[in-house]
């Protein structure tokens, strides 16, 4: 794990004017990558473990979402209250909300450690407006990492997953349990069950994202940046199997190590 990465993501989480207690370190060509993949595929999982491996920060809306979900109400703006209300029905926000959100942090977008896009973008509309941003920050993407599941599976996961409440890690109730039912291995914290991971909210989800989120496979094969990956078997090994990918897309092998 890169311990210089290891800050709490208040620039993202909470926003400006936020910022991260120990701030990634600046790399001279920083990894800026997008997971995509249907709700359940493993895109937070790698993402941690792509963080530990290339330095860049993981950067989830659907984090931020949840984050100020557990705020008070009156802490909350009604953007915001709209927002986690779509969020709990398994529903995408609009586009115009979560475009507003990622422009308000455009300084993760900025930042010298680079970032490992999760649940963001999810609409042709969403991916367009990061593209010009980048394109006037004169920032490029990296690569964008496919994740891919026959949709069985992926109902299996998203119903038996299990989430910390504290450090976020991600377990699985069958697959991947935990070593004292409802705890977190990691720091001991409580165990819970997303809302939208229940079964009427899957439904929606995976609706949305063959709607919506499944056309982006095309529009990033078309920039030549879309990189599949089987997103079956240990999560190490598809983390391996996603540094290989990128090897082999090209990108400058002496930042993969
Ligand atoms: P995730 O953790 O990425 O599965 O996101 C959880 C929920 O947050 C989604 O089901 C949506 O309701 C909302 N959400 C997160 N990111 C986006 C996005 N880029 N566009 C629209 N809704 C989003």
């Amino acid at each position: 794990m890169n311990e210089q990465n290891k800050n709490d993501r208040a620039g993202w989480l909470v926003g400006p004017p936020a910022q991260c207690s120990v701030p990634p370190g600046e790399s001279k060509s920083p990894w800026r990558l997008v997971l995509l993949g249907a709700p359940g595929v493993g895109k937070g999982t790698q993402a941690d473990r792509l963080r530990g491996r290339l330095g860049a920060c993981h950067l989830s809306t659907g984090d931020v979402f949840r984050a100020a979900g557990s705020r008070d109400a009156c802490d909350q703006t009604p953007v915001m209250k709209s927002a986690i209300e779509y969020m709990r029905r398994g529903a995408l926000v609009p586009d115009t909300t979560v475009w507003e959100m990622v422009r308000e942090r455009s300084a993760c977008i900025r930042c010298g450690g680079g970032f490992i896009l999760d649940g963001f973008p999810r609409t042709l509309a969403q991916a367009e407006a990061l593209k010009e941003h980048m394109e006037s920050e004169r920032l490029s993407l990296s690569a964008v990492v496919n994740y891919e599941l026959p949709l069985a599976e992926i109902v299996a996961r998203l119903s038996g997953r299990r989430t910390c409440e504290k450090c976020k890690a991600v377990f699985h109730v069958t697959t991947q349990p935990p070593k004292e039912e409802g705890v977190c291995d990691r720091c001991g914290g409580r165990l819970f069950q997303r809302e939208d991971d229940r079964p009427e909210s899957i439904t929606v989800r995976l609706e949305a994202y063959e709607r919506s989120t499944a056309p982006l496979i095309q529009f990033y094969k078309d920039l030549g940046l879309l990189v599949s990956v089987p997103a079956d078997g240990s999560p190490d090994e598809i983390c391996e199997n996603t540094v290989t990918a990128l090897d082999a897309l090209h990108l400058s092998e002496d930042r993969l190590h």
